[in-house]
């Protein structure tokens, strides 16, 4: 009959608007339970990717949970804990940052000395490419990435270049957009100071244990610690005086042994002449008279140029 698949098609159309709506109506409390604020009346709606039946979401005001890793821009995170910036200032984002778009301002005290937090951080969004790097070599957990990325604005600058309060977020906002890794690091940060504590402890014992020995040799008897110091150094002495002798007597023993060999050399070398010698008394005579000789002619030799040079 004519009509017929018209039909069907809108009674499937009604039949899903039942079910979306009946859905929609059990997931309410759900929706809102942990939903989070972002101030204006905004809230992100706590709804899995994977989950049927929240497709009424009252955009702009309201918005889905995007994927936990999901990122945008960076922010700063304060720490509701300590009532305090979490960041420090080291600047290290910034060295890193590929597009450099970080800038910081370090903040200083009365006098004048820096201190360990910012007075001011601008982050270009307009420049920023979403990297993540300034949250991977933050050493402090003090910049992570946002969620937020409705960032339409009519002015380029000033409005997109964002000041240190348009960034930082409480510690909250980052557990709720971030739970897994949040949760990690925590866990993290209580191994650190759990390990801290114990170093600190083991010092803390190390010292009352030198403390407790200073006491004690301080309580000693003085009698018995001048004793006792005498013994000491009368033992040192006798181990020095002991050390020496062993010293000489090895330089002794070394210079005797030094000493034989030249006498054996000496004799080695000179044993074939002294036998000669008196064999050979003849020729020491020959060579005495010769030399004397030579003497003789030499004076001779003089007194003539003396007596030439007269004339
Ligand atoms: S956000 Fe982290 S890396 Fe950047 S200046 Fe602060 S502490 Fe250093
Ligand atoms: S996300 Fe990347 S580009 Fe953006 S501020 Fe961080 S390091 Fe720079």
């Amino acid at each position: 009959m004519f009509g017929i698949g018209l039909l069907k098609g809108l009674g499937v159309t009604l039949k899903h608007t039942l079910e979306t709506f009946t859905d929609d109506r059990q997931q309410v409390p759900d929706r809102y339970r942990n939903s989070i604020e972002l101030g204006h009346g905004r809230r992100i709606i706590n709804q899995p990717i994977d989950q049927e039946g929240l497709l009424t979401i009252q955009y702009p005001e309201e918005k889905r949970q995007l994927p936990e890793r999901f990122r945008y821009i960076p922010m700063l995170i304060w720490d509701s804990e300590k009532n305090e910036d979490r960041c420090t200032a080291c600047g290290i984002c910034a060295k890193v940052c590929p597009p450099q778009c970080i800038w910081i301002v370090r903040d200083s005290d009365a006098n004048g000395k820096p201190v360990t937090r910012p007075s001011e951080f601008y982050i270009d969004a307009a420049v920023c490419m979403s990297c993540s790097f300034c949250v991977e070599f933050c050493p402090f957990d003090a910049i992570k990435m946002n969620h937020d990325y409705e960032l339409a604005v009519f002015d380029r600058y000033p409005q997109l270049v964002y000041d240190m309060e348009e960034l930082t977020v409480p510690l909250e906002y980052y557990a709720a957009l971030w739970p897994t890794q949040y949760a990690t690091e925590q866990e993290q940060r209580r191994k650190d100071e759990e390990e801290k504590k114990a170093q600190e402890e083991a010092k803390a014992r190390a010292a009352e244990a030198k403390a407790a020995k200073a006491v004690a040799v301080a309580a000693e008897p003085a009698a018995e610690r001048k004793t006792s110091s005498a013994e000491e150094l009368k033992r040192k002495a006798q181990e020095r005086a002991a050390a020496k002798t062993a010293v000489v007597a090895g330089k002794v023993d070394e210079s005797a042994a030094v000493v034989s060999a030249a006498v054996v050399s000496a004799a080695a070398a000179t044993a074939p002449a002294v036998a000669p010698v008196a064999a050979g008394d003849a020729d020491g005579d020959a060579k005495k008279t010769r030399m004397e000789e030579l003497k003789r002619i030499a004076q001779e030799r003089a007194r003539q140029r003396k007596a030439e040079a007269g004339e």
